[in-house]
């Protein structure tokens, strides 16, 4: 394949430090622009050796300039602690990154992918949930700041596409795990597998009953590429993840076992909106490409106990 230039936005953050890295084991050119809110140097300090790869400390609020063939824009916090954190910031994020990374493909006439997610559905009254549903959520709510961001987000990428022609592709993608997530960033893996490793209680939301289905990195960034890479008429909105779905109290009894750990379960609030129940209807992708998520949750989740094991 043809060495091409790649901006990658969000990085140094965990899915894009994944990203970056299998750019360039794929031999392209990586410029990885963050501004290192939830990122961290650790997660790409690796790869600073590497001469096709550029770490640009930048805000993507503010108009950014490059040459580039293809963007793939991640930058957003992604962990309902983090995004809630400064929640005018996530929006303007999503909106004004937006903006500024199509703009810039316009520019220079780049291909640019838009991590959008399963969140635009909401708490979903269609289960699983297909790219045809609108979704259930609540505009002024707390996680609206990320929802409805990631929402306006796709309705620019489709009319940049519609009216300037940008080469777009706009993928959903569901709860992703792995190493390199943030130890402190709330997530539900990263969350009771730090709690379990420290033997401290393992918080539970609700009564653990709410589900989701996770996908673990490596599936996840292979059909991402994978889907950058199909022909120009394909734009999507398209979901990717893992379909298979599990309760949360099953996830805290998995990491419990699998740690040996002397933690116990303990049940906490329900937080507002937190949706019930969420599965990935991935035949629309399956369709377009050859990808199928390999690793299963006891492997993944193993992977990942072994990587904060290492870095805890
Ligand atoms: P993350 O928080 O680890 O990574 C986000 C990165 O974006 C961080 O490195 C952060 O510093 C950077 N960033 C945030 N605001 C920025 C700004 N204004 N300018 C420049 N950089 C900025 O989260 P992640 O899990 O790697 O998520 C990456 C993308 O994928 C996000 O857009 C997220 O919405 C999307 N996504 C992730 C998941 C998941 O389960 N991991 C699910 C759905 C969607
Ligand atoms: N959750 C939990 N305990 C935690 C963190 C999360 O029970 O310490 C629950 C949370 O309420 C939600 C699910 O796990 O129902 C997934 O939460 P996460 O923040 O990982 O992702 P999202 O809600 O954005 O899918």
């Amino acid at each position: 394949m043809k060495k091409r230039r790649i901006l990658v936005t969000g990085g140094a953050g965990f899915l894009g430090s994944h990203l970056c890295e299998k750019l360039l084991n794929m031999d392209h050119e990586v410029y990885c622009l963050d501004n290192f809110f939830t990122g961290q140097k650790d997660n790409i300090i690796h790869l600073l050796k590497n001469p096709w790869f550029e770490l640009i400390r930048h805000d993507i609020t503010m108009p950014f300039f490059i040459e580039a063939d293809e963007i793939y824009n991640l930058a957003c916090p992604a962990s309902p602690i983090h995004y809630q954190y400064n929640a005018i910031k996530t929006i303007k994020t999503s909106i004004m990154g937006s903006l500024n990374m199509l703009g810039l493909a316009k520019r220079i006439k780049a291909k640019v992918l838009q991590a959008s997610t399963s969140e635009v559905y909401g708490d979903p009254t269609e289960h699983p949930q297909t790219e045809n549903y609108w979704g259930n959520v609540n505009p002024i709510g707390d996680r609206a700041c990320y929802d409805e961001g990631k929402r306006c987000a796709e309705a620019l990428f489709v009319n940049y596409h519609r009216q300037n022609q940008v080469r777009i592709k706009i993928m959903r993608i569901f709860n992703t795990y792995g190493p390199r997530m943030h130890p402190s960033d709330g997530r539900v893996i990263s969350n009771f597998i730090v709690q379990a490793l420290k033997n401290e209680d393992i918080t539970v939301f609700g009564d653990g009953t709410q589900s989701r289905s996770f996908c673990y990195v490596d599936d996840m960034v292979d059909g991402i590429i994978q889907f950058m890479n199909t022909p120009e008429n394909i734009t999507g909105p398209v979901n990717i993840g893992n379909p298979v779905e599990h309760s949360i109290l099953e996830i805290a009894e998995k990491i419990l076992e699998f740690t040996g750990s002397r933690s116990k379960i303990v049940f906490k609030p329900l937080p507002t909106d937190d949706p019930l129940r969420r599965k990935p209807d991935i035949s629309k992708l399956k369709n377009m490409i050859q990808w199928k998520p390999t690793v299963d949750m006891d492997d993944g989740l193993k992977k990942t106990i072994n990587y904060f094991m290492k870095t805890l």
